[in-house]
């Protein structure tokens, strides 16, 4: 069986190696995952609430092995693979509790005889595809509503990062067998033969847009159901009342987070002119304080790229907007101190405009264009001017403006003064090309249900609107 190699993007040597998996693996573990789906459906909520509840115990407990193999496969600094940790843990105690709220609604039936319910049932086999940027955080998002919902699950993680996936095995041993299981490999051969299988009944994605895409097309010949996270171009406004100090450094955590290796990266800022000369400064000189390197280092506070070709886009993005006339505050180049790793310097752009690629194009990857807007319905204009919707963020203390910013932009995730910041009860997912489907909350549930109509009449009566017609039976 061919094997991929595990890369630590710090410093590119091998840490493990995983199967790419085949087509005929795959239907295997798919195989498992239908077998046991009509028995976990029968488990009860308290049952699978109890399981859930220790999935997240596990994770809290193994929180120090799994955010070290994070940090060595992902490349993420040990403090924000922690953070990832303790949010999944979260998730996972959520979906524990919402799984024994209610299973539908009793509605108003059509006669006094008959009762009318709406029950929600799971799909069947769902196959989770993950990306590389939060490896069990993305997983959770989907493995917890999943089985909530009575689903039995085929995982992928990406072929980058499925060390501490893998890892999580052990803990996932509580569930029963062929409940949740894990296949390894690269999207092709082994996350088509996931889609491709028609014994998956839903595919739940999270990564680009353009694999969305393809995803997309084969379900769409299959009708198989979809649910996609895509990629984002979010925007970040900054209106000229802010606290300039505490915007400065909202904004650097939001575009240079995780390399700006984050769907909801602020990957376009938008400042009134009359503070952007300030603000363009102190966020440069804040940039320049920033540390990178590698993850295990504490003091390290941008780590590495997750690959060569990533980082390759970066320099695309940043070589074409320096052709057309924006200028390098900071950054724009590899840093020379290291002789191996992904790494890219945290980069502040101006002179930037809605031509360039680094501001259509997700860069994904720590740059930070910044450009002035005279008036706020500009800045509004500005935000929607993108292909993308995922997240957007202000910062003003103006409520007229932050109603208008909510009301108008068209993004998922509106964040007013706190960037970035999730919480399992609010739905997170994108408009427009970021994907249109939810995840955490009530309705990343429902993204695992199916509404089922039940109509019951306690009486047999022969009803009056039956054959025949025009005559008397
Ligand atoms: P990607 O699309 O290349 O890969 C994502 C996953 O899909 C991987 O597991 C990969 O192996 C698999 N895959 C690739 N080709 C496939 C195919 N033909 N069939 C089935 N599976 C296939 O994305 P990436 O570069 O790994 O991840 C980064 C992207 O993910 C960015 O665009 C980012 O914005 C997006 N993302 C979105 C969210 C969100 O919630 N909206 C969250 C995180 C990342």
């Amino acid at each position: 069986m061919k094997k991929i190699p595990v890369l630590n993007p710090a410093t590119e040597e091998m840490i493990g190696e995983i199967p790419n998996q085949t087509a005929g693996e795959v239907a295997a573990a798919v195989a498992r995952a239908s077998l046991a789906f009509p028995r976990w459906r029968q488990v009860t909520a308290q049952e699978k609430s109890e399981l859930l509840h220790r999935i997240a115990r596990g994770l809290r407990d193994k929180t120090e092995q799994l955010a070290e193999l994070l940090t060595r496969e992902g490349g993420k600094p040990l403090r924000e693979n922690r953070d990832e940790l303790g949010w999944s843990a979260s998730c996972f105690d959520y979906y524990a509790e919402l799984c024994r709220h209610e299973r539908g609604r009793v509605i108003p039936s059509i006669e006094p005889s008959q009762l009318a319910l709406v029950l929600h049932e799971p799909y069947g086999v769902v196959g989770a595809i993950v990306p590389w940027n939060y490896p069990v955080l993305l997983m959770a998002w989907k493995l917890a509503p999943a089985l909530a919902a009575g689903n039995t699950v085929v995982l992928k993680p990406a072929e980058q990062t499925p060390l501490a996936t893998l890892a999580c095995r052990n803990i996932f041993s509580c569930l029963p067998g062929g409940v949740l299981e894990i296949v390894t490999g690269a999207g092709v051969p082994t996350g088509e033969a996931l889609v491709r299988h028609p014994g998956t009944d839903l595919i739940a994605f999270t990564g680009s847009r353009e694999t969305g895409r393809r995803v997309a097309s084969i379900c769409a010949g299959m009708v198989k159901k979809t649910h996609f996270e895509l990629g984002g171009k979010d925007a970040f406004v900054v209106c000229e009342d802010s606290d300039l100090e505490v915007a400065v450094k909202a904004v650097a955590w939001a575009a240079f987070l995780n390399a700006g290796q984050v769907c909801t990266s602020a990957e376009r800022v938008y400042v009134h002119r009359v503070i952007y000369r300030e603000f363009v400064d102190r966020l440069k000189a804040f940039t320049e304080s920033l540390q990178v390197g590698d993850g295990m280092d504490p003091r390290t506070d941008v780590g590495p790229l997750i690959g060569a070709a990533y980082r390759n886009k970066v320099e695309d993005h940043v070589a074409e907007a320096l052709r057309r006339g924006a200028k390098a505050l900071c950054g724009g180049r590899r840093p020379t101190k290291f002789k191996r790793g992904f790494f890219y310097e945290p980069t502040v752009l101006c002179g930037v405009d809605h031509g360039m690629k680094v501001m259509r194009e997700e860069t994904f990857g720590p740059v930070c264009p910044v450009m002035p807007y005279e008036d706020f319905e500009e800045a509004i204009g500005l935000v929607n001017d993108s292909e993308y919707g995922l997240g957007a963020n202000i910062y003003t203390h103006d409520a007229r403006r932050i109603k208008r910013f909510f009301e108008g932009v068209w993004a998922g995730t509106v964040w007013i003064n706190d960037p970035l910041t999730d919480n399992d009860a609010g739905p997170f997912g994108g408009f427009k090309a970021s994907g249109g489907s939810r995840e955490l909350g009530l309705e990343g549930l429902r993204e695992f249900q199916q509404a089922k109509h039940v109509h019951w009449d306690f009486e047999q009566k022969a009803k009056p609107w039956w054959f025949p017609y025009g005559r008397k039976s």
